[in-house]
């Protein structure tokens, strides 16, 4: 269960983890997803990964409108060559970075129930995605971004 609603920031090690699988299908998993869109959405975040929330497992939430995404265990393959875009997060306050996204990747994930599913995502659900699971793989855009700077954040959208 998550703790506390307080978002991970880097400098803590669980942020550098790579998270493990998640194998059980329960309520306790959906409780935990519904916790994670209540803080995201506090937070004015467009994703969030369950380690920016304390637990050490492979579930993120993607919001890039005003519909929920919810990709647990997910693999994504890139379908196109990366640009760079910019980009932020929630574990790391007031920065922001150019990062080299693709627009177009396919997601492999299992949704709550555990099903196998499959999307092609473009654009700004794509660009999410690719943030949100370096998060799971306990990478974070810092480590990818060729410039960043600070910025007053609450204009920004950030995962
Ligand atoms: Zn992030």
């Amino acid at each position: 269960m998550i703790k506390d609603s307080e978002i991970v920031k880097i400098g803590n090690p669980l942020l550098r983890k790579k998270t493990a699988k998640v194998v059980k299908f329960d309520k306790n998993l959906r409780d935990t997803v519904q916790k994670m869109k209540e803080i995201m959405i506090a937070n004015n975040g467009v994703g969030i990964s369950a380690n920016q929330v304390g637990l050490n497992i492979q579930v993120s939430i993607a919001r890039p409108k005003d519909k929920f995404y919810v990709f647990i265990n997910p693999e994504i393959t890139p379908i196109d060559a990366p640009t760079f875009m910019e980009e932020g997060c929630l574990s790391v306050p007031e920065k922001f970075g150019l990062v080299k996204r693709h627009n177009k990747v396919k997601i492999k994930y299992q949704d709550l129930r555990g099903k196998q599913r499959s999307l092609t995502a473009t654009g700004f659900l794509a660009h999410i995605i690719q943030h949100e699971i370096d998060h799971i793989n306990g990478m974070l855009f810092v480590d990818k971004a060729n410039e960043i700077y600070e910025i007053d954040n609450s204009q920004k959208t950030q995962n």
